[in-house]
């Protein structure tokens, strides 16, 4: 493979704020401009081979990379998860370089990755990856590993700790009492789940916030689906992945089992147990996303059942939930899932 003029100068290396190498990274402008166009074709096949993805093409002018600041990023849709990074946004708002510098580190909420360490890569291809392999293809995504590297050199008075922020609760107040006073129960229910961290392990910085929000977002989201349109049995409820992908929006849904697996063990904090019954052996797409049909059928590829402990089971916590939801769809239509991820069960008051 041919490189373009110039670049066998070393060229400065630049890091993103989770660790990812920019300046070699296959998105970026820099490495556009170290491969020429005919080879390009060549060098996207070998990065999806050892990451799973394809570059966009040549022909693009490439990312500017993390540290670039949202003022100057181009308009271009690419750079939306860029201003959305709850990393960058967490390093730009501690103004350090990257998490390495970072008292937190290595914190639960940034987004460095450990899926991409040469052991990782070697496992999943089932060949040992040399070094050569390893620095062209893989080390620019090993971000776990660049941090830590980087801090291991780092001095303590370069350590810096994060500027702490606090959450606001954004819920609505209740201005009297339900008419059907079985809601009650239901909307403790709600206000626990809305008072808590959900898990979150430092919700005290922009990252740990940003990751609040987050699940926050979609956990609203999935109760409302599985609220209304859950199939109910007594005490227990079953949801299937079509119902829940064509009713996810304005979430995206978690594509693997494991960023599920999250949201269970929020639930059960609160009663709520829930796990898959898988329908196929092709749930997961290539690229390593769930699949929410069986391909060539009209068939869901899982179905998510749940049960209730037995102090929810007591209220037949399930039934009474599908009530209040439809209630309060059927007389704020438009607004209803707004006013219900803000708890405004006012309509629904005597
Ligand atoms: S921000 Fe991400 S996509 Fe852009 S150059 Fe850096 S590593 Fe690549
Ligand atoms: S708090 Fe976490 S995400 Fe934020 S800078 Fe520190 S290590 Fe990075």
């Amino acid at each position: 493979m041919r490189l373009n003029k110039n670049s066998e100068e070393v060229m400065e290396q630049i890091i993103s704020r989770c660790g990812n190498l920019c300046s070699e990274c296959p998105w970026s402008i820099y490495m556009r401009r170290q491969i020429g166009k005919e080879d390009w074709e060549e060098y996207s096949e070998e990065v999806k081979r050892y990451t799973g993805y394809k570059p966009i093409k040549y022909e693009w002018e490439g990312c500017v990379g993390c540290l670039t600041p949202n003022e100057k990023l181009p308009k271009h849709p690419f750079f939306n998860f860029l201003r959305k990074c709850r990393t960058r946004k967490c390093g730009s708002h501690n103004e350090i370089y990257n998490c390495a510098y970072c008292g937190r580190f290595p914190c639960a909420n940034t987004v460095a990755s450990t899926n991409f360490t040469r052991e990782r890569i070697s496992e999943k291809l089932e060949s040992t990856i040399d070094d050569k392999t390893y620095d062209r293809y893989i080390k620019m995504f090993d971000s776990m590993t660049n941090l830590k590297k980087i801090r291991s050199t780092l001095p303590d008075d370069q350590i810096k700790n994060p500027k702490t922020i606090s959450r606001k609760i954004d819920i609505t107040t209740l201005k009297g009492e339900f008419k059907n006073k079985d809601y009650n129960k239901i909307y403790e229910k709600f206000l626990e789940i809305a008072n808590s961290n959900l898990g979150i392990k430092g919700i005290d910085t922009v990252a740990g916030l940003e990751n609040y929000m987050l699940r926050k977002d979609f956990l609203w989201r999935f109760i409302w689906i599985f609220g209304l349109h859950g199939k109910i049995e007594g005490n227990e409820l079953s949801i299937d992945s079509i119902t829940l992908y064509e009713n996810r929006k304005p979430i995206s849904l978690p594509s693997t089992e494991d960023q599920w697996k999250i949201y269970f063990d929020i639930l059960a904090e609160f009663g709520i147990t829930a796990d898959f019954e898988i329908k196929t052996d092709k749930l997961y797409t290539p690229g390593g996303y769930m699949r929410a049909k069986i391909p060539q059928t009209n068939k869901p590829t899982y179905i998510i059942k749940m049960n209730l402990a037995p102090n929810l089971q007591k209220y037949q916590f399930f039934k009474v939930l599908n009530e209040i939801l439809s209630e309060l769809q059927n007389k704020t239509r438009k607004r209803a899932f707004t006013n219900f991820k803000k708890l405004n069960f006012n309509p629904l008051l005597s």
